[in-house]
């Protein structure tokens, strides 16, 4: 995300002034450790507010935290019939299509973009406004209904199979920029912009979200923050956690409620808005968001080193997190990953560097004669468009992907988990490909089609296994309802499962929020 991909100050109609770079020894940055451009306020007098503050109507009450409330009788057992279907289905139809226009609700046929795991949506709504997701949220809960939110769509197939039919309630009319401050490096937009529109718009100014998952250009804020999405330069910027400072949520009985806000340290009491980071839509329907921004660097540059044999590239990971470079991505790839990159090699080890061109030409120089004695070998540049595909790599080596599992495993078990990974595949006959974000231990496994879903399940298992011996955890990402039906997709939630259940039971007692899909049964 080199600032030379910015237009430059004779394409924009503001311009933008030469961001101040910032780099210290650590590896990680720490927030704000440098003042970024300074730039003019998106802010323009009413046409964009300061900030939402919720009208006093009647879909907008004034938030609060729902404790310790119990109910004798779920709604949704009175509501939905044994086929889980819904019973008052046109009453709410009428409901929602008075509160949205009826252009903004969808049914029938036009339905078929919003099946998830074969089961088809009651209907889907589109609020254009905070106050009409909280409204739509109440009636669709007070009917009963379960509700799906949804923001591009590109990863509403994790989790379990949703147990019963519901509203998804979609989130692509509010996609404002509420404020962007290039002087306090933070911007507010609404939940349902997309990550890659809200980077041209920083871009312009010389800014942007340190955040680079798969899909930008679908993938929105809401989306991102619920499934915690990352992608290779999680190495130096961290993830949603890192970044998100303000969070404005629809609980589920319509409260909109805000936690945090545009100040990086404010945070008096609990840290509300990090409960929503990969909640996946189980609690709240994310409304609004307030991020940490990042001035962009000079410039970027990402360079692939041909390994003989995976266990030398992971020394080489090793030796590279242990020295004085400072990398924006360390992504280590198995050979069906490599090839599909056309590195044409047993194992690659794909590094990023971003700062000052001199800095960025200095640390290729060392990455070079770093990996050298170790058996790397042939390390090539390459091009900036093979970013987006890393986090993606392994499922994109397979031709017809069986099951997509990730895991979270200890940087020093990455290679470990990638070989014996693919060791357990061989032995039941199946094929895999492996990528991970090597230093921070993220490894995705891919296992490829061609047996019955007993097998993959039993592999799968394997797996899951394997991880949890290391101290990892293991989430079954993607495969086919059969496989679904025998690994769980989450994993065993223990103890914190049941703390979890218990959150859950707090913030939507009725269970209407994407109930079923998570870990824990919730
Ligand atoms: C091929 C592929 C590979 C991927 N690889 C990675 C990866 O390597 N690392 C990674 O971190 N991510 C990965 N992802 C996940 C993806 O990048 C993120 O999950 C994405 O940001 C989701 O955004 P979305 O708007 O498409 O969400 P959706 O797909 O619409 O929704 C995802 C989940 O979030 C919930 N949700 C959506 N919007 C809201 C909201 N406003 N409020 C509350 N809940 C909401 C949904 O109900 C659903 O449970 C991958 C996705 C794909 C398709």
């Amino acid at each position: 995300m080199p600032r030379s991909a910015a237009p430059s100050r004779a394409s924009t109609a503001s311009g933008w002034r030469r961001p101040i770079s910032c780099r210290s020894s650590s590896r990680r940055p720490t927030w704000p450790s440098c003042s970024g451009s300074r730039q003019p306020s998106t802010r323009r007098g009413s046409a964009i507010p300061a900030r939402y503050s919720p009208r006093r109507s009647p879909a907008a009450r004034p938030g609060r935290w729902l404790i310790g409330r119990t109910r004798s009788k779920s709604r949704a057992s009175r509501s939905v019939s044994e086929s889980g279907r819904l019973r008052p289905l046109p009453a709410l139809l009428d409901t929602l299509r008075a509160t949205v226009g009826a252009p903004h609700v969808l049914t029938g046929v036009d339905l078929s973009p919003f099946v998830v795991e074969g089961r088809t949506p009651e209907a889907a709504v589109f609020p254009g406004s905070v106050e009409e997701v909280a409204a739509v949220v109440r009636q669709a809960a007070a009917a009963g209904a379960a509700i799906l939110p949804w923001g591009g769509g590109t990863a509403i197939a994790v989790g379990e199979p949703p147990p019963r039919a519901g509203i998804v309630l979609g989130l692509r009319r509010l996609t404002r920029v509420v404020e962007h401050e290039p002087g306090d490096l933070t911007v507010t937009a609404e939940a349902g912009l997309t990550l890659g529109r809200l980077q041209e718009t920083l871009r312009a100014r010389g800014q942007w979200l340190s955040l680079d998952p798969p899909d930008a250009d679908r993938a929105t804020l809401g989306g991102l923050i619920a499934a915690n999405a990352a992608g290779p330069r999680r190495h130096l910027y961290g993830t949603v956690r890192d970044l998100l400072i303000g969070i404005t949520v629809v609980t589920a009985d319509g409260d909109i409620v805000r936690g945090g806000g545009k100040v990086v340290k404010n945070v008096a009491g609990y840290d509300l808005p990090k409960l929503f980071i990969g909640s996946w839509g189980t609690l709240g329907v994310v409304v609004e968001a307030t991020f940490k921004l990042r001035p962009l660097p000079d410039d970027e540059r990402l360079l692939a080193a041909r390994f003989d044999r995976l266990k030398d590239c992971g020394a080489a990971a090793r030796v590279l997190l242990a020295s004085e470079l400072i990398p924006n991505a360390v992504e280590m790839l198995d050979a069906a990953a490599a090839t599909t990159l056309g590195l044409g090699a047993e194992a690659a080890l794909v590094v990023g560097f971003d700062g000052l061109r001199e800095q960025v030409d200095w640390q290729a120089t060392e990455l070079t004669a770093l990996v050298g004695p170790l058996g790397g070998r042939d390390v090539t540049p390459l091009a900036p468009v093979t970013w987006p595909r890393l986090a993606t790599i392994a499922r994109e080596a397979c031709t017809s992907p069986a099951a997509l599992m990730t895991f979270s495993v200890l940087p020093t078990l990455v290679v470990d988990t990638m070989e014996q990974g693919a060791q357990a595949a061989r032995q039941h006959g199946l094929s895999s490909a492996w990528a991970a974000h090597a230093g921070v231990g993220a490894v995705t496994g891919a296992l490829m089609g061609g047996r019955e879903a007993a097998a993959v399940a039993t592999v799968l298992a394997e797996w899951r296994a394997m991880a949890v011996a290391g101290g990892g955890t293991a989430t079954l990402t993607w495969a086919p309802l059969a496989v679904k039906s025998q690994v769980s997709v989450w994993g065993d939630g223990g103890p914190a499962g049941r703390i979890m259940q218990r959150i859950k039971a707090q913030l939507d007692p009725g269970n209407v929020l994407n109930p079923g899909r998570f870990v824990a049964g919730i």
